[in-house]
């Protein structure tokens, strides 16, 4: 498998990604992603949005409950979304 280029890594590095620690090239993989699938496009934005709301990654992350919450969320949705 080619790391990076599925919709379960993007949710797995999403935080990754929004807190800038991604390599150049994973950051390049996961932009591609985005770019090539609509569903993950939304979900970035909503963990982008919830994180805002929560008052930034900077110092604590995400409480993984919420992660986990949100990913569980997140994959059944994109399943509903993929066999609609
Ligand atoms: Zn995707």
């Amino acid at each position: 498998m080619t790391s990076g280029d599925t919709c379960q890594d993007l949710v797995e590095s999403v935080t990754a990604y929004l807190e800038g620690v991604m390599t150049e090239a994973e950051r390049r993989v996961f932009e591609a992603h985005i770019e090539a699938c609509p569903p993950c496009e939304v979900y970035l934005e909503q963990i982008r949005v919830t994180i805002s709301e929560a008052g930034g990654l900077a110092r604590e992350g995400v409480p993984t409950d919420l992660c986990n919450d949100l990913v569980a969320a997140f994959r059944e949705w994109h399943r509903g979304k993929l066999s609609a």
